[in-house]
């Protein structure tokens, strides 16, 4: 569930991201009133089991809606800030009604990790090591960006223009650089082990580090910013 808006007196309108379709418009006919059976299973950004049956215009009509079993985000401010994250950009790579590989999975699980996870910006940033990978974007970490010579264990600075880190003689003096822990742990979320990245000690600094390198080369493969992402700045002021 991506994103919703009321409709009328009592009815709400939802995108829906599908396994099968993409994503998909679809009414909920008088959910908004307190005796609907649909109202309680319809939770933005909920994960659901959805009966869809054709409506007049562009619009599915929901029959039938159950959860799916899991956590729930509804009601924690933070985690339905990173949710937006997630839904705002599965959102844009997504056409209507017609499924982008790996993009429903990839939600599905982001927000599962989400729910799980004791520090939400640790799941947010997994996410988006994920897409970025999913989306072709992902950074190169091992190597300059510029001109391939491999990189000593030292800080470096990062360029998304050049899609990487870069080694001291291809970057400028006034780029700001990435600490080595984050680099570390960069390197580790490139090689997809979720298992060790839950067990790793990641404070303030060094999460915020590890987002600002994510966070800016997503953008600069974006062609518009994203929305949910200067929220969670604002947020975080
Ligand atoms: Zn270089």
């Amino acid at each position: 569930m991506l994103r919703k808006l009321d409709y009328g007196e009592a009815d709400r309108i939802f995108t829906l991201l599908t396994s099968t379709h993409g994503k998909v418009g679809a009414i909920a006919k008088g959910v908004r009133r307190p005796s609907s059976k649909l109202g309680p299973s319809l939770e933005l950004y909920g994960h659901v089991d959805v009966l869809l049956a054709k409506g007049r215009g562009e619009l599915d009509v929901v029959a039938q809606v159950q959860r799916v079993p899991g956590y729930r985000i509804e009601g924690d401010v933070e985690r339905m800030a990173h949710a937006a994250l997630i839904a705002e950009l599965a959102e844009r790579v997504c056409e209507d009604r017609h499924p982008v590989e790996g993009v429903y999975e990839l939600a599905v699980t982001a927000m599962a990790e989400l729910g799980r996870e004791t520090q939400p910006r640790r799941a947010s940033a997994w996410f988006l090591m994920s897409a970025l990978d999913l989306l072709g974007y992902a950074p190169q970490l091992i190597s300059c960006a510029s001109c391939e010579s491999p990189l000593p264990a030292q800080p470096a600075a990062f360029s998304p223009e050049a899609g990487g880190l870069l080694c001291d003689r291809c970057a400028m003096p006034s780029m700001p650089l990435v600490p080595l822990a984050a680099i570390k742990v960069l390197r580790l979320m490139a090689s997809g082990d979720l298992e060790t990245y839950r067990r790793l000690k990641l404070d303030e600094a060094l999460i915020g580090s590890i987002e600002g390198v994510l966070q800016s080369q997503l953008e600069h493969h974006l062609d518009r910013r994203l929305k949910s992402l200067a929220f969670l700045h604002e947020m975080r002021m």
